[in-house]
């Protein structure tokens, strides 16, 4: 009507306003397909560390987090598809700030959504490890018992070299803090062997920080330089001496590693189930502590989370019986 009587008076009269009845309403829903039991969920991209060694910085760029919203959002959608556990993924997770949110109010956000089980976050840099985050390894009842934190180096002159600003000292008792909260946290690191003017003893304080902190996995490299690096301008450790000090290095890990599964049989542990297994009536999925483990179970379903009583240890898997 009011419109008529602006036309009557000789105006032009358009409506451009949308109906506030949404037309897709009356659309029926469509079932979301399933999603694997496990997901990642991006929250953060770029870093603004400059690791002399890495490109992330450059081809990622600056750190961008996203809001908590719409992850809060995209988790319950996740959980709707048949997720239950999320990782929370960025390339320097821990430096999360969306929406002035830190890490630890996310995970403790997360926390709260009903059907999701388990969260996990990656790849963190030590001096992002902030108190609340710390805090939330004791308190948070879903966020699981793993830490990836990787130190790359135990010698203070490398570290230095490699720009990654703490020292060995401060990475080891950062590492105590974290197992004072979480006394069973599974640490996991990553380590880079012959960065440029890596001597002897620098190695051999990486390997001592190695047994000081006892790792249940770890990653290891032998340095190879990225082209735009600043560490690339730098001269090389010999490759025959490099390849010497990774075996060394990647022994100590896998013994590092063997030990705390074997240390696991006897144990009871959760697993959430992800996958048949190569045996037939068989299922394989993660611990707690991302321990992959294996049941002869014809009846589990993908996506269940069971008690397992761990009776032996593998190369890289741990076998277990249901109860
Ligand atoms: S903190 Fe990680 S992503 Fe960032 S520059 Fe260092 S190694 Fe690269």
């Amino acid at each position: 009507p009011d419109m008529m009587k602006q036309v009557e008076a000789g105006e032009k009269a358009l409506d451009t306003d949308f109906p506030l009845e949404d037309k897709f309403e009356h659309l029926p829903d469509r079932p979301l397909p399933r999603r694997a039991p496990s997901a990642f969920l991006t929250v953060q991209e770029g870093c603004d560390k400059f690791c002399a060694f890495c490109v992330v910085p450059y081809t990622r760029g600056a750190e961008v987090s996203r809001p908590p919203e719409r992850i809060l959002r995209e988790a319950r959608e996740l959980v709707e598809r048949g997720v239950k556990e999320i990782n929370l993924l960025g390339q320097n997770v821990n430096a999360y700030n969306g929406g002035d949110w830190t890490l630890a109010q996310l995970i403790w956000a997360l926390n709260d959504v009903d059907g999701l089980e388990r969260i996990r976050f990656t790849t963190s840099h030590p001096n992002d490890m902030s108190d609340d985050l710390i805090a939330a390894h004791g308190e948070c009842e879903k966020l699981m018992p793993y830490l990836h934190l990787p130190v790359q180096s135990g010698s203070d002159k490398v570290l230095k070299g490699m720009n990654r600003q703490h020292t060995a000292e401060h990475y080891i008792r950062l590492i105590e803090r974290i197992r004072a909260a979480r006394p069973d946290i599974l640490i996991s690191g990553d380590f880079i062997v012959g960065f440029p003017g890596e001597e002897d003893e620098d190695f051999e304080a990486t390997m001592d920080l190695i047994r000081e902190v006892n790792y249940g996995q770890a990653y290891s490299f032998k340095y190879s330089a990225r082209p735009g690096t600043p560490a690339a301008e730098r001269s090389f450790v010999s490759a025959e001496v490099a390849n010497a000090r990774l075996q060394q290095l990647q022994a100590l890990l896998t013994k590092q590693q063997r030990a705390l599964q074997e240390a696991m049989v006897g144990q009871e542990v959760d697993v959430l189930f992800e996958k048949k297994g190569r045996l037939a009536g068989q299922m394989i999925g993660k611990s707690q502590h991302l321990h992959a483990v294996h049941v002869a179970g014809p009846d589990l379903q993908a996506g269940e989370i069971r008690r397992v009583r761990v009776v032996n240890s593998e190369t890289n898997s741990l076998g277990g019986e249901l109860l």
